[in-house]
């Protein structure tokens, strides 16, 4: 259950120098009485400066963010899990890239946590440029379309936390849930779908199959997906 994972208190409260070393040290100064600062006061200014930009939700065993983190080496990015097994792969995963390819990789990271519960415990409003739902588990019966992780509620926590501009990605191999999340994504004011030129040119696209695991799966079985993506807008550009 949630118990078992800690959740920041506030976007603030995000341990970066845990999730990101590289780029915000843990400070070991001295102070003036001989004691050893382990204050991380110097990261959470840092933090001010760099933020996570992309958060893949539900994001399995990471393939997404592995091939993206050397397409956009400087942006930090996250991937979200609720599976503790599959977190700790993850986090195995990307501390092994890091071992064997000294320098990259250093821009990802993974945390255990319910998507559906806890998006504003990470990240601040607008803070986001990218969001990812790959896959995401179908909960084909009606009452537990509630349970989905695309729904008119959660797409006001989405909105809150994407950049104006800002872009959703979604992709399934199932056609209802296809139509699901592209309709709740028409429907609502803040969001507008991406052009079929613009599509073609997002370098991310291809990866949304060809990256993920699940996608990988689907190709294999020479499945169909249904893709939505869309543009977090700000109202004022609806007038
Ligand atoms: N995105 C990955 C891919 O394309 O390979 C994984 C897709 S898998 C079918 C869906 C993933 O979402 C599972 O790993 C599941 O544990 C995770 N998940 C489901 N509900 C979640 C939630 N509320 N918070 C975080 N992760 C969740």
């Amino acid at each position: 259950s949630d118990s078992h994972f800690p959740v920041p208190l506030t976007p603030s409260h995000v341990d970066y120098a845990l999730h990101y070393p590289q780029y915000f040290q843990t400070d070991h100064t001295i102070a003036d009485n001989g004691d050893v600062n382990n204050n991380s006061t110097a990261s959470l200014h840092k933090t001010q400066s760099k933020k996570i930009q992309f958060a893949d939700i539900g994001c399995g065993f990471g393939g997404l963010i592995v091939s993206l983190s050397t397409l956009f080496p400087e942006t930090l990015m996250i991937g979200m899990e609720i599976r503790d097994k599959v977190t700790e792969y993850v986090k195995e995963r990307i501390l092994a890239l890091r071992e064997t390819n000294p320098g990259q990789y250093q821009n990802i990271s993974v945390v255990r946590t319910n998507s559906m519960k806890y998006i504003p415990n990470f990240f601040e409003k607008g803070q986001l440029s990218k969001m990812f739902f790959l896959f995401p588990d179908p909960h084909f019966k009606e009452k537990n379309h509630r349970r989905r992780v695309i729904s008119p509620h959660l797409l006001d926590e989405y909105a809150y936390t994407l950049e104006s501009g800002g872009i959703i990605y979604t992709i399934t191999d199932v056609e209802e849930l296809g139509e699901w999340m592209k309709a709740c994504l028409e429907d609502h004011p803040l969001f507008e779908a991406i052009s079929e030129e613009e599509f073609a040119a997002d370098p991310v696209v291809k990866l949304l199959t060809s990256a993920t695991e699940e996608g990988q799966k689907v190709a294999r079985n020479n499945g169909e997906t249904f893709t939505a993506m869309f543009r977090r807008i700000s109202p004022s550009d609806t007038e």
